[in-house]
Parts: C-alpha cells; structure tokens; sequence
C-alpha cells in the first residue's frame, strides 16, 4: 500500500492504493505497445491534436476539482492550485497548436539527390514524476511526446495518487485510445522492470538527485535515452545598481510560492554589499507577514510543506547549517499549534563555504543570504554550486544583466524576474540539475527519431 493520499494538512490519511500486481503490469505493457505500433503512431497531427485539445478544454473545466486535489494531496495554496492547473491546460494547448510546424521534414542542401530529416515517434516512454507538481509536471511530459505520436506510461510520485489517476481520466475522457497515456503505481522494483523492458523505448524522470541516478543508470545499461530535471540552489543576485523594491517583490514570491518547494524556486540571494542591509531588513520584514493555515482557505498566505517527512529534513537541514556556524535572521523552527507540516519563514547567513548547507538544496521556506562586494564576486559565488539549473540577476543595466547571466552555468537566467514556466520557454538544467529540456520546441525533440531519407 505504498500509494497513499495525506493531507499536509490535517495529517488525515484520504485514500491508499494497491501497487499493480505483476500480471496487470504486463497487460498494461502489451496495451501501451500495441497502441503505440497499430494506431497511435499512423495518426495524423490533426487527429492528435482533437484529443488534446478536448484534454485541454476538460482540464479547464474541471478547475476546481483539480485544483483541489493539489491541494488535498501536498498542500499547496489553493489560488496556486488553480495557476498551475490552468498553466496544464496551456501546455498541452501550446503542442497541439505547434507540433507539427516543431517536427516539420527539413530538407537539406545536398550535393546530390534530394535529402530531408523526418521526425518519427521512438516507441513507448516511461516517465517518473514528482508530486510538486503534480499535474505541471507530467503535462510538460506527456503533451509534446504524444503529439510527436509516442505513448506515454508514468509513475508518479507515490504521495500524488488521486492526481495521477485524474490525469489519467483526463486523457481517456478526450478521447485517447487504450494505452496512449497509462498511470503506472509501480513500486521501485517495478520501476527497474519496467525500464528494462524492450517495449519501453526512453526514459523521463523529474526529480532528486539521487533518484535520477538511479534510473539513468538503468536506462544506460539498456541503452535506452534518458533526460533528467534534478534539483537546483539556483541564485538571486542583487547588483548594487538593481531596483530593490522589485527584486524585493520577486525574492518574496521566487522563495516562497509552493512553500518554497519548487526546483527553481530563488534559494541563493547574493546581494551587493550596497544593498544587502536594506534589502535584509524589508525581506525579513515581508516574510514574517506570511499567514500560515488551512491551504483551502483563500485567506491563507503560507502552505503546509508536503509531508511530515519533507519538514523534518528541512529542521535537520537548518540544524546543520548552524551547528557549522550559520546564524539564523528569522525562523529555523517548526510552526507550532497548528496540525500541518508548516515551517517557520527562515534566512540563515553566515554561511562559510564549508557549511554543508552551503551546497545543499533547501526545499522549502528558507532563504541563504550572502553579501559580496562586486560583480564578480557574485558570479564566482552563483557558479560555486553543484548545481546549475536557473538563477536571476537584478540590475537597471539591461546589458550588465545579460553578461552576467551568459557567465552564469545555468540552464535558465532571468533578467529582473524570479525564474518563471511558460510553455514557450525551453526548460532544463546543466551540472547536477541534469540534462535534456521540457516545454518549447526544444522538448518535443527529446524523444523522436531525427530520420535521414535521401533519394539517389
Ligand atoms: P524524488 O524522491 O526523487 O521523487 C521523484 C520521483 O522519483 C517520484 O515519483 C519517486 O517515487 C521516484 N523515485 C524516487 N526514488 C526512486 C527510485 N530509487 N527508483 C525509482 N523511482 C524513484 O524527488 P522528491 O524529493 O520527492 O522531489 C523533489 C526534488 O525534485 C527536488 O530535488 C526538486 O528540485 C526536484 N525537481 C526538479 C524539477 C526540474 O524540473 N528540474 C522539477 C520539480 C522537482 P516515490 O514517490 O514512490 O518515491
């Protein structure tokens, strides 16, 4: 019963599912394979695309239940439930409407003959997916590679069941055929099997670090393609020419929207020294306005973190960062008197480049402030990360914010903004934030099959 729905915030345990047993895994198997080889693949984009808009219509629709069970299931504000399933919606929108012009034939200039590039559907996936968001995540995932004529198979994280099966209802209410889209629960051991399988044609996970390893290890020694969305620590920088009350306005969203539990949420805020005491005090000041309390409740401004778990790695993390010298401004402790897994709004500085914390991800409401005394300083301190998946840089200065953002080794910088997700926008990281890119034309090219055809 390793499935199971609680609720962040009364604790309450709503619903529990059996994992599959073996003998449904493979009927789901041989259903997702024979989809993909007697009907999905010989579609039109035109036939794919009715079935992803009809998706796309019924997620809006179904708003409100959805959003809900978000929030049912790991807590997030209630508004925020409602933006991110309305974002879902535009995501499979924006491939329906621009799959076929991303995957058009290229014609090549040749010597001789004609030649052309044709991109074709690889076959079965198998995507992993964590719960922070739940329905974002797999539609970034699902919608490109089923309009590219791939079918899809996932496993979600194991604390988001009623949000993965809703996904599911989702697409067989639109209309996909039998095994075009398939919920997965599978357990770890399942996983391994499934990667394995030789009906499985490439592998997606979104996640942990050390999950990631795992199952592109696997997908490696079956020579199956795999991309990975890890973690990240990513940098806020505040150049000492920067408008403070906006990167003010967007340090306070870019840490704490989702809790804070977010792979691109602003975690690093390295201020010029000219600034740091000013932008430190209004920080402080903003964060201890948040009002912690039932997520449901429109009047709530902090979220529960998702689980018991998730909170009691993040105190322990805190405890460490001080016990190796870190001095805590605001926070460090659990919000006591209420029932859910509410973390206090915390800034730790003093954070030596020894201190663990210096290299950890925090996922939740915890903000490392660094000061620095140039330019340069703030760039050496942003690259000294495991990490590379996005950051921000503050300046009034258009061409300074490009020029630090290019000597940046990230996978996404924003100039004047916290790092944002819009289908358009080619989403990905370098270093230990993984490898390959979700959304814009750029993530419906992961899992095709670039076919040179050349006619003598
Ligand atoms: P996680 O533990 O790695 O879980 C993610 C998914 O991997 C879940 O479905 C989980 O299943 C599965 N999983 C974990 N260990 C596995 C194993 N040994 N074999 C097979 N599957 C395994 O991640 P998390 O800690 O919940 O999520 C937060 C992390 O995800 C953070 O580091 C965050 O930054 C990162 N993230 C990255 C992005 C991005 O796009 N770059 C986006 C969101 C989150 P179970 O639930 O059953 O364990």
């Amino acid at each position: 019963m390793a499935y199971k729905s609680t609720n962040p915030f009364t604790g309450k345990i709503e619903k529990t599912f059996d994992e599959l047993s073996p003998a449904l895994l493979e009927e789901k198997l041989q259903r997702a394979d024979n989809c993909f080889k007697t009907d999905w693949r010989h579609r039109s984009f035109a036939n794919r695309v009715v079935v992803l808009k009809r998706a796309a219509a019924l997620i809006r629709e179904r708003s409100q239940p959805l959003a809900e069970l978000i929030t049912r299931e790991m807590g997030k504000l209630i508004a925020q439930s409602l933006g991110e399933v309305s974002l879902s919606a535009s995501i499979i929108d924006y491939y329906a409407d621009h799959a076929e012009q991303f995957l058009v034939p290229e014609k090549l200039a040749t010597a001789k003959g004609e030649a052309m590039v044709e991109s074709s559907p690889i076959g079965v996936l198998f995507g992993v997916e964590p719960w922070n968001y739940p329905y974002y995540q797999i539609a970034r995932f699902a919608a490109p590679n089923l309009m590219a004529g791939n079918v899809v198979m996932l496993k979600h994280a194991s604390s988001v069941p009623q949000c993965a099966l809703a996904f599911e209802q989702l697409l067989h209410d639109a209309g996909a055929p039998e095994g075009a889209y398939t919920n997965l629960f599978a357990s770890k051991e399942q996983v391994a099997q499934v990667i394995e399988d030789p009906r499985i044609r490439a592998v997606a996970l979104t996640g942990s670090e050390a999950a990631g390893a795992i199952v592109a290890a696997l997908a490696g020694k079956h020579l199956k393609k795999s991309t990975l969305e890890l973690g990240g620590s990513d940098a806020f920088i505040v150049l000492e020419d920067a408008d403070l009350d906006k990167a003010l306005k967007h340090a306070i969203s870019g840490r704490m929207g989702n809790a804070g539990q977010a792979c691109t949420a602003s975690k690093r805020f390295i201020v010029a020294e000219a600034l740091a005491s000013s932008f430190l005090e209004k920080f402080q000041v903003a964060l201890g306005q948040f009002v912690p309390g039932d997520p449901m409740d429109t009047a709530t401004t902090l979220a529960p973190l998702s689980s018991a778990q998730a909170l009691e790695n993040l105190l322990k993390q805190v405890d460490s960062a001080v016990k190796h010298g870190a001095r805590v401004v605001m926070g460090g402790k659990r919000i006591n008197g209420l029932a859910g897994n509410f973390m206090q709004p915390t800034i730790l500085t003093d954070i030596s480049a020894d201190n663990p914390a210096f290299k950890e991800e925090f996922f939740g409401p915890v903000a490392l402030f660094f000061r620095v005394s140039s330019e340069a300083a703030a760039v050496a301190l942003a690259n000294d990360s495991p990490f590379g998946l996005g950051g921000s840089v503050f300046t009034q200065d258009i061409e300074r914010g490009k020029r630090v953002a290019r000597s940046i080794d990230t996978g996404m910088m924003f100039i004047n903004s916290a790092a944002v997700s819009s289908p358009e926008l080619p989403f990905g990281g370098v270093k230990n934030s993984g490898y390959g890119r979700e959304l814009s034309g750029a993530g419906i090219q992961e899992f095709v099959n670039k076919k040179l055809i050349r006619i003598s």
